[in-house]
């Protein structure tokens, strides 16, 4: 809950101890460490591809995602979606999601409702 602010004197106080930090209203890094350019970076090329990969993982399967023409930050975002919808773990590395197990097909369907010209590539 937000602390509910009793006087326009509390709320001028608040504004100026923030301002006094200089801190950047995207990230509320310090102005000089702001790291929106880089979190509002599209990552990847637009060719969204989803595959199955169980080389050099001692024979566990993930489902990839790849291409999304997204940040980090909206990466991150779909990544969480897909891990509800499929009710596993992942994890973004890059502009590559990683979505644990056999997911190709749910996370493909799912990419396609949502807009995205996903398609399957390998196996
Ligand atoms: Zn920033």
């Amino acid at each position: 809950m937000m602390k509910k602010l009793s006087s326009l004197a509390a709320l001028g106080a608040l504004v100026y101890s923030t301002d006094a930090g200089r801190h950047c209203d995207g990230c509320a890094q310090p102005q000089a460490d702001c790291v929106c350019e880089q979190q509002a970076e599209i990552l990847g090329d637009g060719q969204v591809r989803v595959r199955r990969e169980s080389k050099g993982r001692g024979g566990k399967t993930v489902t990839v995602v790849t291409g999304l023409p997204l940040t980090a930050a909206q990466l991150k975002a779909i990544c969480g979606e897909l891990k509800k919808r499929c009710g596993v773990g992942g994890s973004v590395k890059g502009a590559t999601i990683e979505i644990q197990g056999d997911q190709a097909e749910a996370a493909l369907a799912w990419l396609q409702q949502q807009g995205y010209q996903a398609k399957r590539s390998g196996g």
